[in-house]
């Protein structure tokens, strides 16, 4: 069987850009408005000759990001049961907020290992929440623009150890 990568992160952060740059076709819905991606979805995935299953999810896309979307949540729940390793991406021109906090410690509740992607990391601009990432507690953050393929190789050679 192939090794199962979940995507998780809040809205807005680029996990179905990411999805779709790894499958390669536009398989996941992208869209300015957060919220759109609304199932799991499943894709072929292959990164510089590493092939994998990834798994794009909707679990953490609420309204009020104060309360507990309990439906959804279970999605996610239910895909980290499966999965090897799991991306948890955030906005690096956003910063951190309450809820990639809120997120952090959810999968620290977990026995998976995690890569931290800051995404939209693509010039300057991603730099401060970049180094804000480090306090959630995952190591170093890896910078990625999912939108325009760049820190793919610093992807691929942390995903290496995990599956
Ligand atoms: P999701 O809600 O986490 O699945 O996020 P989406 O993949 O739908 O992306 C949300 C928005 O962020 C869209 O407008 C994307 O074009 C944009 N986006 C995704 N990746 C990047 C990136 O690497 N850089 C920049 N600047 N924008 C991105
Ligand atoms: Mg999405």
């Amino acid at each position: 069987m192939r090794p199962q990568v979940i995507i998780i992160g809040r809205p807005n952060v680029g996990k179905s850009t990411l999805f779709n740059r790894l499958v390669g076709k536009k398989l996941a819905l992208v869209d300015d408005q957060p919220g759109v991606t609304r199932d799991r979805r499943f894709g072929d995935a292959s990164l510089l000759g590493l092939e994998f299953t990834i798994v794009d999810t909707a679990g953490w896309e609420d309204e009020d990001p104060s309360s507990l979307p309990g439906r959804m949540r279970m999605q996610t729940e239910a895909s980290l049961e499966g999965a090897d390793v799991a991306l948890f991406v955030i906005d690096a021109r956003a910063g951190l907020t309450p809820l990639d906090e809120e997120i952090g410690r959810y999968l620290r509740g977990h026995d998976i290992p995690v890569i931290l992607l800051a995404n939209k990391a693509e010039g300057r601009a991603g730099d401060h929440g970049l180094f804000e990432a480090f306090s959630l507690g995952f190591g170093e953050p890896v910078g990625v623009s999912a939108e325009h393929g760049e820190g793919m190789g610093d992807l691929f050679e942390a995903l290496l150890p995990h599956i």
